[in-house]
């Protein structure tokens, strides 16, 4: 993206002293992550495809993990995906590790295995947005291109005092031009997880921004005018939709049910433990495994949990019954073949699944 001029022009001498104070700042309040000081642009498109929608210090002991496992775009593009699902595993959204998987073998038979430096090539690819694109070639090759995420979005909204709504694609896309205009010559890299830092530590999303720990407060619109608490503007969210949920843990001979969901809608393709619409009482549970053939001995345990996607709740009643028939309805893996083999996302997990100690009992 070219600098020029947009409807809110920024004075070289004011995106000077914001190009200063941010990397002054970035510089020495960096968290330490491992993607940083590495910045290769497999390492940095790994690492901000995990981040979407997921807490940078929730996904660090996946991120390790999964470049052990695949090292490098040709490993990725050659992993299988039962592998590649079980590495993802707890992380959610997995269309993510699907598109990455599908963007690799791309990047080896379009582009000789190594990740383009252009942003027209890297949107041609499966799961690489304006974001991502810009994420990759700031901070691996260097090059003067936002990326412009929630963060960023509101960091900037709040320093020029932008009143429009950010969820509108014209307002995103001014903002957007907007901070081209501030981008440095050089340290673009820096000067990109400047933004992003700034955004998820001081300019926080939730609650009131830290302005007195802000590098540029003294440029910033609205703390000057003491409207951080307006900006940014966002249309208001739909009420969040609830489900009830109730899933079935059943043992027999010390192997448990699980069965793969449709090719289709939330988490497809994935294993699931069985489970039915509804909370059922354990009675109407025992019954229904009845139906399936499971034979229910009895219902040794039964837990709850909430788990929460971007636009859904699932409120999950769980039940662990031991059975004494393993219908061929289901697929029977034991504890070590749940912990290695299959990919149960997080949102069937029992409560103690990482410990494989269901309910503390079996
Ligand atoms: Fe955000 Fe406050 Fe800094 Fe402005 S001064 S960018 S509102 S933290």
């Amino acid at each position: 993206m070219e600098k020029r001029k947009t409807p809110y022009p920024i004075a070289p001498q004011q995106a000077a002293q914001i190009q200063k104070s941010l990397l002054d700042w970035y510089d020495k309040n960096k968290r330490d992550l491992p993607w940083r000081g590495v910045c290769t642009p497999y390492a940095v498109w790994v690492s901000e495809i995990m981040a979407q929608q997921t807490r940078i210090t929730f996904l660090l002991k996946y991120y390790d993990r999964f470049m052990e496992r695949f090292p490098t775009v040709q490993a990725l593009a050659d992993a299988d995906e039962a592998d590649l699902l079980k590495a993802w595993e707890g992380l959610g959204y997995y269309s993510r590790a699907k598109n990455m998987k599908k963007a690799a073998r791309k990047i080896v038979s379009d582009f000789g295995g190594a990740i383009p430096d252009t942003e027209e090539s890297l949107l041609s690819l499966p799961g690489i947005g304006a974001y991502t694109a810009g994420a990759i070639l700031s901070i691996a090759y260097g090059r003067a291109i936002p990326a412009v995420d929630g963060n960023v979005l509101r960091v900037m909204a709040r320093l020029e005092e932008f009143t429009g709504d950010i969820s509108v694609p014209a307002v995103k896309k001014k903002i957007t031009e907007t901070l081209a205009q501030i981008y440095p010559d050089k340290n673009c890299g820096d000067f990109t997880q400047g933004l992003m830092e700034l955004g998820a530590t001081v300019c926080i999303p939730a609650g009131k921004p830290k302005c007195e720990e802000c590098p540029v407060k003294n440029i910033c619109k609205a703390f000057k005018n003491g409207t951080t608490d307006k900006i940014p503007v966002k249309k208001v969210v739909k009420p969040r939709k609830h489900e009830k949920i109730t899933v079935f843990v059943l043992v027999c001979d010390r192997k448990y049910a699980i069965r793969k969901r449709e090719n289709r809608g939330l988490l497809y393709g994935l294993w699931e433990f069985p489970n039915h619409e509804g909370h059922l009482t354990s009675e109407e549970a025992r019954t229904l495994a009845a139906e399936w053939g499971a034979k229910p001995n009895k219902t040794v345990q039964a837990a709850h949990k909430t788990h929460t996607f971007t636009h859904i709740d699932w409120d999950m009643q769980y039940y662990l019954i031991e059975c004494t028939e393993k219908p061929d309805l289901f697929l029977w893996a034991d504890k070590d073949e749940l912990r290695d083999i299959y990919a149960i996302p997080a949102a069937f997990q029992p409560p103690d699944f990482n410990q494989i100690n269901f309910f503390g009992l079996l």
